[in-house]
């Protein structure tokens, strides 16, 4: 059976404004059907890292959360920290760039929390044994300690999985920094012995006494280590990181798995936006020209149908000459494909629909707003 995905277009014909556009979305898409009363609501959502100017801008979440606290609930937004070294590697950096870029109380109407604490170690292990990768991935503790799970996504390209959608933005974007380690890598972390201080710290969250410091370093002794990550929230110099990084096809499989456990037991809902379609994700310090022109907003119940739906619609557009599209080889006419062709999205979506998530077959129910 096929899932429906909503959607509208950026015209505002009517002089509508697009926050009235998007509250218009969100009445007729269903959101509404869940139970929302006295409800925890997390709104799974991407900052942007400092200098980015790509990320969505916080007025569509404040017309989410102003839609959310009108039916009884209680919003926040959240995402977890980041794996890689940058602006958003703890919660006060985090929470410093989710200001710098808009994101205040005051300005969305509710309170922000980074998903897994402080220093990225709050996590839940939530198993899934039939999970083919990740048999208990790693959970930022805010977004399993939610009741309803409603994902608010920028849709844009991704140097490692192609496009950057819902999907990636509930897996990869709800683990921890030890879950995001999981999902990068095929192996366990390493030791930068450059920035190593010797100060130990990472011993101390070590359950399998895995690190010695003889040479005046760290070193981890690969056949104790269970590649957990925990070492990798507690260096205060970033000397320990992930692995070399996993296959993309794997990444992807991953990311399906993480964000089957994310969405475990909840109630959820998600909304896509497709505009200011970089070729890169918001993770960056910076973005590059659209790739193509932008497209509108889209909602379902349905996180691999909504993906879908995304994608088709971009693949749809003409590209921008003057972009990292415009200079791509088109040999397949998947814009996506053309931009990265060491990706492969389709696998993505196949696995999450394989794992239960949702269809790829969809219906787009186009809303005159
Ligand atoms: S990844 Fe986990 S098991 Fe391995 S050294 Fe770090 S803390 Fe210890
Ligand atoms: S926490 Fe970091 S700096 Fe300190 S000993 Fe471990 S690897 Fe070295």
């Amino acid at each position: 059976m096929s899932s429906s995905v909503y959607f509208t277009d950026f015209r505002c014909r009517n002089k509508t404004s697009l926050p009235v556009k998007l509250e218009m979305l969100l009445k007729r898409s269903g959101l509404d059907d869940l139970d929302l009363e006295g409800k925890f609501v997390a709104i799974k959502i991407h900052f942007g890292e400092a200098g980015n100017l790509a990320f969505l801008r916080h007025q569509y979440a404040a017309v989410l959360v102003s839609h959310l606290k009108a039916r009884g609930a209680k919003p926040f937004l959240t995402d977890c920290n980041t794996l890689y070294v940058g602006s958003r590697t703890n919660a006060l950096d985090h929470l410093d760039t989710a200001n710098l870029n808009g994101y205040l109380p005051q300005t969305v109407g509710a309170q922000i929390i980074i998903a897994d604490g402080l220093k990225g170690s709050d996590e839940v292990a939530v198993s899934i044994p039939d999970n083919q990768y990740c048999k208990a991935p790693k959970i930022g503790r805010a977004l399993r300690d939610a009741d309803v799970i409603v994902s608010l996504t920028h849709f844009k390209g991704h140097e490692a999985t192609g496009f950057g959608g819902c999907l990636k933005n509930l897996g990869m974007g709800g683990g921890s920094r030890a879950g995001k380690m999981e999902m990068h890598s095929e192996e366990k972390p390493q030791v930068i012995e450059s920035r190593c201080i010797c100060c130990r710290l990472c011993s101390k969250v070590c359950a399998h006494s895995a690190q010695s410091f003889d040479t005046g370093h760290c070193v981890i002794d690969y056949s104790k280590c269970v590649g957990c990550g925990r070492c990798l929230t507690a260096c205060p110099k970033d000397a320990i990181v992930a692995g070399p990084d996993a296959d993309n096809n794997i990444l992807n499989f991953k990311i399906a798995e993480y964000t089957k456990a994310v969405l475990l037991d909840k109630q959820s809902f998600h909304i896509a936006i497709a505009n200011a379609i970089s070729p890169l994700c918001d993770c960056y310090g910076c973005n590059d020209a659209p790739i193509t022109p932008d497209i509108g907003m889209f909602a379902s119940s349905d996180p691999v149908a909504l993906d879908k739906a995304c994608v088709d619609a971009v693949n749809a557009q003409s590209f921008f000459e003057n972009s990292a599209l415009g200079e791509a080889e088109h040999r397949t006419h998947d814009h996506f494909t053309d931009l990265h062709p060491a990706t492969n999205w389709k696998s993505a979506l196949e696995h999450a629909q394989k794992i239960g998530l949702g269809t790829e077959d969809y219906k787009l129910i186009s809303l005159d707003l």
